[in-house]
């Protein structure tokens, strides 16, 4: 009865057994999921924390062969800080504590460097690296509320403490400068992260669709065969019960009163289907006119019920379109797919059941 069976292949990656190790090393040795959000902060916030660690590590020793004993150290605090955050990483892949073990020491050396001046007065220069990380990992919210408050925080130390820019004597249009290009470079990644962010919403939506389009069938709004395989595939039940149907001399409908009216038949009867189904139960458009349910629940004696309650549901329906009345049934063969016997095995048994069914005379459900 069914074409041949192809289930889907192997779903994994094949290329993650070719990612190169410093990927790996960057997914925290998250190799084998797919590629999700939150692999792909764990990815970015890992980056952020190596980069930090290996220019805050030579920055901390040449500050302190410079005498600045307290920035060097600092420096050296935050390297290491951002190697444990990578340990700490690997071991819980909690991205939210680890997003602020990266922006929040930033923070304090940024206003640190400030208030110092830093080497030679370059402190400042680093400050522009504070919007796109925390932008990234706080979001736009977040990100601005807590940029705002360093914008504020930063004013503060420039304009009305003693800090480096009072004792080296720095005009004050250089500290208004470095103000403004900061906020210059605030608006500038939020505009980036703002564009970012709605282009990955646009982007889960179009995929979210396209899934739906692809696991769909689109006469009867079932499942496809495609939508079925992935579901059984992915189904944590120890044992699935399988009905398979066959519509009985459905050429006739269609050689009688023609193929739209077919189309009509099919689609109520998906909906007869669907609404016959208990809760877990799936449906597919297995074929032209063959229909596959699925139930993971209770024995293959209910399931056998099912078939059966559905069978004669359609058997007393009257089918009505365009004045075309008429009445249509189902042959069912049932089988079950668990630990023993393969979803492809079981598909085959049913199958054979759907054939016994039709040489018995149609219109019954066998499960042998
Ligand atoms: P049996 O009881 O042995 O199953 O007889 P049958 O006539 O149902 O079986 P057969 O395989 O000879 O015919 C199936 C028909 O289903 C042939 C095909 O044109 C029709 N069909 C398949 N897909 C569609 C569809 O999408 N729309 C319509 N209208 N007809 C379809
Ligand atoms: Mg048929
Ligand atoms: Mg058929």
């Amino acid at each position: 009865m069914t074409k041949d069976f192809h289930p889907i292949k192997e779903k994994k990656h094949k290329s993650d057994k070719t990612k190169s190790a410093w990927l790996t090393f960057f997914y925290v040795g998250e190799t084998s999921g797919e590629f999700s959000e939150e692999t792909r902060r764990v990815f970015i916030i890992n980056l952020f924390a190596t980069v930090g660690a290996l220019f805050t590590f030579p920055l901390g020793i040449s500050s302190l062969y410079e005498g600045k004993v307290a920035l060097g150290l600092f420096l050296i605090f935050i390297a290491f800080l951002y190697l444990m955050n990578h340990v700490y990483l690997r071991y819980t892949h909690n991205y939210t504590v680890s997003g602020n073990l990266v922006i929040y020491p930033l923070y304090i050396l940024m206003v640190f460097l400030i208030y110092t001046g830093g080497i030679h007065g370059t402190g400042h220069v680093w400050i522009y690296c504070v919007p796109a990380v925390a932008l990234f990992l706080h979001g736009m919210k977040r990100g601005l509320i807590e940029l705002g408050v360093f914008t504020f925080i930063l004013v503060m130390v420039m304009f009305f403490m003693d800090s480096h820019f009072d004792g080296a004597g720095y005009h004050s249009t250089l500290k208004s400068r470095i103000i403004f290009s900061f906020l210059v470079v605030v608006f500038l990644s939020a505009i980036y992260e703002y564009s970012m962010s709605r282009f990955n919403r646009d982007l889960k939506e179009t995929s979210a669709k396209l899934e739906l389009v692809a696991y769909t069938d689109a006469l009867t709004e079932l499942l496809n065969r495609r939508g079925m395989i992935q579901r059984l595939e992915d189904t944590k039940a120890s044992s699935c019960h399988l009905l398979l149907a066959d519509v009985d001399f459905f050429k006739r409908i269609n050689d009688e009163y023609g193929h739209d009216v077919g189309d009509y038949a099919l689609s109520t009867l998906g909906h007869l289907i669907q609404t016959a189904l208990p809760e877990d139960g799936l449906a597919a458009r297995w074929g032209g006119e063959e229909f596959l349910i699925a139930v993971c629940d209770g024995t293959e004696l209910d399931a056998f019920a099912l078939a059966e309650s559905i069978r004669q549901k359609v058997e007393g329906y009257e089918f009505n379109h365009l004045d075309q009345k008429f009445h249509m049934t189902l042959s069912f063969g049932v089988s079950t797919m668990d630990e023993r016997t393969s979803l492809r095995e079981s598909i085959t048994l049913a199958d054979n059941r759907l054939y016994n069914a039709k040489h018995s005379g149609r219109n019954q459900t066998r499960r042998d």
